[in-house]
């Protein structure tokens, strides 16, 4: 095992830290309250910078300023080809900060800077020219009533949307949830993650560059239960989007309804199934097993964390599945080659070895890793497990990490039935060349997505979201649109002919 997390010799990014304070009304300024948090760098643990930390004063704030940009502000006013040219706008000066956002993205993140840089950055740029393709395209209907009346059904934007971000895909995920609101008319507060508030804020800037007008995008900085609640019982919040854990998308629901009944999307944690048939070629099979699994440190709301092997094909798809483990190369996100870097912060890094421990309790075989590689920073040692039964913690609960749960199955209709007895359903992949058997666990898995043959697989126009208790609504492509739009029926009578 590589064991590349020597931290002395970590590469410097080469980027500024600008902008540590909210966005609020066009102005960056300090919270309200004077406080701030520290962001951290996941390769040692240390303080990176300083951010004012937003709270109900803030949300206030930036509710206020988003509500005067919708109801007197240029924007729902301005006529969707103008809203269409900003967004394109800030799209092409996103792509032209590509590499400094990605450097921030890995600095703050721990993610691989190879992926921030050539997929996640490019998929912001992405979506942006997605949704701003559909500001102009966005109409209603006219609908062939019973009776003498002319019917129009108008798609409206909804008002200001309050949108809450996870921290594993911080610069991703912001332009999922900011791109098709802003494209509907609507004006937006964007409360980042606490863990990762530095991209949210460089790509607000961005918007204000390109002349996005005042208070129709504000960010605030800040934590769950205080900026984050205060957002989400925000009485004059129109919409609520989250992307996060089950846990807390229950606690937003609840305070929609408790508040002002506002409209809520969730797109939440899963422990999706990745089935491995009997046909399969097992070298390919443990390849993309391994990457649905390890990719950016586990730490996927999508990772194929259980592992379904046909009992045919068990033993040699474990034995090559562990030396894929072992050779993964773990180390400083920054460097070349690298495969793996640490986990986002020390909460999750003891979260995934207290799993870990209760998989080897719970008599699971720990085939490889179990342990932090280093003594700096947030590493884990690329981890399997066999012999894992399905009422295993481990098996059960989204551990965020990189643990692979490896467990062995008989036939199909055993394996749909296995792959669905969970809480969760965002999504699942299937790996066989027989037709007759992919479609059958096609239709049988009750899964948002389902990957046959490929995985992580994601477009701007593709759907996203779960099936159960991952997740309410769809994001992305048209269903993101439908998310951000008020439909008004107006009736009107004809005279008799
Ligand atoms: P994790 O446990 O992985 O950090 P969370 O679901 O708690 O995931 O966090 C995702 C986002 O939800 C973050 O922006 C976080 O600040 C926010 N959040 C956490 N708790 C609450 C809460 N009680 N109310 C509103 N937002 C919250």
């Amino acid at each position: 095992l590589s064991t590349a997390a020597e931290v002395d010799e970590l590469i410097t990014p080469s980027v500024e830290i600008r902008y540590t304070k909210n966005l609020i009304n066009g102005k960056f300024m300090d919270a309200a309250s004077g406080k701030t948090f520290p962001a951290y760098d996941p390769r040692t643990g240390e303080v990176i910078a300083h951010v004012a930390e937003g709270d109900q004063e803030d949300i206030n704030r930036a509710v206020s300023a988003a509500r005067k940009a919708f109801d007197e502000g240029p924007w729902p006013k301005m006529t969707p080809y103008e809203r269409s040219r900003i967004l394109l706008r800030v799209a092409d000066l996103v792509e032209k900060h590509n590499d400094e956002l990605a450097a921030l993205e890995t600095w703050n993140n721990g993610k691989l800077y190879e992926q921030a840089v050539n997929i996640e950055v490019p998929m912001f740029v992405r979506l942006l020219r997605y949704y701003a393709g559909w500001a102009d395209k966005i109409h209603g209907l006219t609908v062939p009533a019973d009776g003498n009346y002319h019917v129009q059904v108008l798609h409206e934007p909804i008002g200001v949307a309050g949108q809450i971000i996870p921290w594993n895909f911080p610069i991703l995920l912001f332009a999922w949830k900011v791109g098709p609101a802003l494209a509907c008319g609507n004006t937006v507060v964007v409360k980042t993650a606490e863990q990762t508030p530095l991209t949210g804020l460089f790509a607000a800037q961005l918007f204000q560059e390109a002349g996005l007008p005042p208070g129709v995008l504000n960010v605030v900085s800040g934590f769950g239960p205080t900026a984050g609640s205060a957002l989400a019982s925000h009485m004059d919040v129109d919409k609520i989007a989250f992307t996060g854990s089950t846990d807390t998308g229950k606690i937003i629901y609840q305070l929609a309804a408790k508040s002002n009944l506002k409209p809520v999307t969730l797109e939440l944690g899963g422990k999706s199934p990745f089935i491995v048939c009997e046909d399969a070629d097992v070298d390919k099979a443990v390849e993309l097993a391994h990457f649905a699994l390890f990719f950016n440190q586990g730490q996927c709301c999508c990772a194929g964390s259980r592992t379904y092997v046909h009992e045919r094909i068990y033993d040699e798809f474990l034995e090559k599945a562990k030396a894929a483990a072992l050779r993964r190369v773990v180390g400083d996100p920054f460097k070349k080659g690298v495969e793996q870097g640490p986990q986002v912060d020390s909460q999750q890094f003891e979260k995934i070895l207290k799993y870990i421990k209760s998989g080897v309790e719970s008599n699971a075989t720990l085939e490889c890793g179990g342990d932090r590689i280093g003594t700096k920073g947030f590493f884990v040692q690329p981890t399997v497990f066999s012999n894992v039964q399905d009422d295993m913690s481990i098996a059960k609960d989204e551990i965020f990490g990189p643990v692979q749960t490896i467990l062995k199955f008989k036939d199909t209709d055993e394996v749909i039935r296995r792959a669905n007895n969970t809480r969760y359903g965002l999504a699942a992949g299937v790996f066989t060349n027989n037709l007759d058997t992919a479609n059958t666990l096609m239709r049988g898995l009750k899964a948002g997505t389902v990957w046959i043959n490929c995985f992580d697989v994601f477009d701007a126009a593709i759907p996203f979201g779960g099936y159960k208790m991952s997740g309410v609504g769809r994001e992305k492509g048209i269903y993101s649109l439908h998310n951000y739009l008020q439909v008004k029926a107006v009736v009107t009578p004809l005279k008799n002919p």
